[in-house]
């Protein structure tokens, strides 16, 4: 926080640790920049990943007002921040443990993720949740546990199809939102993302429409308020995933509480990826 009591981030996030001192988002409001982030889960070898990013780094070079971040599977996270090093695309894990180190068998720890040049870290991704069987109190462990290993953690949230028919969507966001940040102070949740992904809407081609999507970050802010203040509430960036595109983008990315994309299927090609971070 700074002396006038706002939270500001850094402008040009390059270094594996994040600063948080800083400025401003040109196209949204003072306090929040777009963040337009790529799952690519367990999708590509090694080389197509590469082949990727080579493309990516060409036509994100002159981007210099989004973040832009790449989340590869784990095993692919250190060649592909060495080859990102030193440019405006930041990496991200798609999940980790919370325990720093030991007999944990297959788990990769946060600190190992900073060790080679991660930044971000999926927590919570609907498929975790749904097809792993993640709780809200696993992601809140493992919140805590990114943070204090100084990533940024972006914390998925998102209604089944049945819950948004019964009407609960609300309630269910909010359930995963208190469970999944739970503990930390103002400051801390200053520096999460929170992604709300209509779980009807990943990876299906039924993307929410933008007031669907507003609906709902707009609630998700008036949580952050509601347990950290109007302060907070104001500089957390709340992504906005489900089968976004480079042709729904611009539609959804100009809702005043949509802060930014994850993105899954159409961030495994330069074009598609690209077009959502310049959708025309
Ligand atoms: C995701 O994996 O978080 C996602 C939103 O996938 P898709 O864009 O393919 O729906």
């Amino acid at each position: 926080m700074d002396s006038s009591g706002f939270f500001l981030r850094s402008h040009t996030e390059v270094s594996a640790q994040p600063s948080f001192t800083f400025l401003y988002a040109p196209q949204k409001n003072m306090t929040r920049r777009l963040l337009i982030a790529g799952n690519w889960k367990m999708n590509l070898t090694l080389a197509a990943a590469l082949e990727l990013v080579e493309g990516l780094k060409k036509e994100a070079a002159s981007v210099t007002d989004v973040d832009i971040a790449v989340c590869p599977p784990s095993i692919y996270v250190q060649p592909v921040a060495a080859a990102l090093k030193g440019t405006n695309i930041g990496v991200g894990a798609q999940n980790a443990y919370f325990e720093k180190e030991g007999a944990f068998t297959g788990e990769v720890s946060m600190g190992m993720l900073t060790d080679v040049g991660c930044r971000y870290v999926i927590l919570g991704h609907s498929e975790r949740r749904n097809v792993l069987g993640e709780s809200s109190e696993m992601v809140n462990v493992k919140v805590h546990a990114a943070l204090d290993a100084g990533l940024i953690p972006i914390v998925c949230v998102g209604e089944l199809l049945k819950e948004r028919e019964a009407g609960t969507t609300e309630q269910v966001v909010r359930r995963q939102f208190d469970g999944s940040c739970s503990g930390l102070t103002a400051d801390q949740m200053a520096k999460c993302v929170i992604a709300y992904e209509p779980v009807w809407a990943i990876g299906t081609g039924k993307v929410a429409t933008p007031d669907q999507a507003e609906e709902v970050h707009a609630a998700i802010r008036k949580m952050i308020e509601k347990n950290f203040g109007q302060d907070v509430a104001e500089v957390v960036r709340i992504q906005y995933g489900g089968s976004v595109n480079d042709k729904n983008a611009k539609e959804i990315l100009a809702k005043p509480n949509v802060d930014g994309a994850l993105v899954g299927g159409a961030s495994l090609k330069v074009a598609s990826f690209m077009g959502i971070v310049r959708p025309s």
